[in-house]
């Protein structure tokens, strides 16, 4: 089997090596950024956890390897206006947006809607790099050339789809999986809630479309908002997800296993769903040893400084069936800081 080198090494790099040590398959997390020769062998092949990097030394030696993956989908991705732009020309819905030029700002941002968001093209992730806009604001001169504005969507909940393809075009899905942003940040994921068939089918179609259009290998994550029961797509991540995260213990293959089975041109089977999961963020606290007692937890701590709203862990919440994983909510939301029993209300309620 081939040696997987992963640009980045945050809790990504480090879930996807904890994934591939029972199949014996060597996962190393680098630093894109570093200045050091990273000793790349012919047969390793690379994948990313991060979709930005500098063109360090390190940096240049992954992009360079002739066996880094996905080079056509990151391009697309990495810069929203070519990631709405993908979208739109595989006809796939997604909310109404233009590029902003210089020029009369108001006009551009009104031409969207009355309501706006802007984000900036390039490295915003969990909501940094926006502004909500609406007529009569005064936009700010410097999102000119370097944002894309997009209609705010009055959206009833939000959803993602994980799935993955392999070199040999085949493509497997999870269940749409309910998530919770608040100020951008994912806060908790409840999957295998009942979702309607069509929504399954479009998700996948379109994802399917997605990653054959790209020829991409691996794991890959699209965000949808859910809008009289029909999907808009929110935004793609060329990687394995945070909203895939219940998958470690919610499915016997966990999307991490589950790109390094496409990468390494193993089996690529639908991986088995049966229980009812939630997936609930550690955004700067600490985990407590008595969460242990609770049925069904699995604690994973990424070993990173706490700091506020950061995310230094997560813990997964996996049950048979949807009404033991209530009795287990219940339990930890007994058990959690005050400021953080919100997220399992939130979690009952989608369950009930
Ligand atoms: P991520 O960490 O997922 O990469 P991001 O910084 O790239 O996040 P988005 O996913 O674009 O940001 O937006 C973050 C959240 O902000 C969304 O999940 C959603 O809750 C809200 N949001 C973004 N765009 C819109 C929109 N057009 N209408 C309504 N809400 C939106
Ligand atoms: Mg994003
Ligand atoms: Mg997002």
């Amino acid at each position: 089997l081939p040696r997987i080198v992963v640009a980045g090494n945050g809790q990504l790099g480090q879930m996807l090596q904890q994934a591939g040590a029972p199949l014996q398959l060597e996962v190393m997390p680098v630093d894109p950024n570093a200045d050091i020769e990273l000793g790349l062998r012919p047969d390793d092949v690379i994948t990313v956890e991060i979709e930005h990097w500098s063109d360090s030394v390190s940096g240049l030696q992954l992009k360079q390897h002739p066996n880094f993956r996905n080079a056509a989908a990151l391009h697309a991705v990495i810069d929203r206006q070519r990631q709405k732009a993908l979208l739109d020309r595989l006809d796939v819905p997604t909310s109404p947006w233009v590029s902003l030029e210089s020029g009369d700002l108001n006009a551009q941002l009104e031409s969207v809607a009355d309501k706006v968001i802007v984000k900036r093209r390039r490295g915003g992730y969990d909501g940094r790099g926006q502004w909500r806009w609406q007529k009569g604001d005064q936009p700010e001169a410097e999102w000119a050339g370097e944002c894309i504005a997009e209609a705010m969507i009055p959206f009833s909940h939000e959803v993602s789809l994980v799935g993955a393809r392999n070199a040999a075009g085949e493509k497997v899905f999870y269940p749409l999986t309910r998530n919770w942003h608040e100020n951008g940040i994912l806060r908790a994921s409840v999957s295998n809630l009942q979702v309607p068939a069509q929504q399954q089918k479009d998700a996948e179609d379109w994802l399917g479309r997605i990653m054959d259009d790209e020829d991409y290998i691996g794991v890959m994550a699209m965000e949808c908002f859910v809008v009289d029961g029909k999907l808009l797509v929110n935004e793609l991540a060329p990687r394995v997800h945070n909203s895939g995260h219940w998958t470690q213990e919610g499915s016997a293959i966990s999307q991490f296993q589950l790109h390094l089975r496409a990468l390494a041109d193993l089996p690529l089977i639908t991986p088995p769903v049966d229980g009812a999961s939630v997936m609930y963020n550690l955004l700067g606290r600490n985990w407590k040893p008595e969460w242990l007692q609770v049925p069904g937890v699995h604690v994973h701590w990424y070993g990173k400084e706490i700091r506020p709203g950061r995310k230094v862990g997560h813990v997964n919440i996996c049950r048979a069936d949807q009404a033991s994983l209530i009795e287990s909510l219940k339990a930890l939301q007994a058990l959690v800081d005050d400021e953080d029993k919100i997220v399992f209300e939130w979690s009952i309620d989608q369950l009930q």
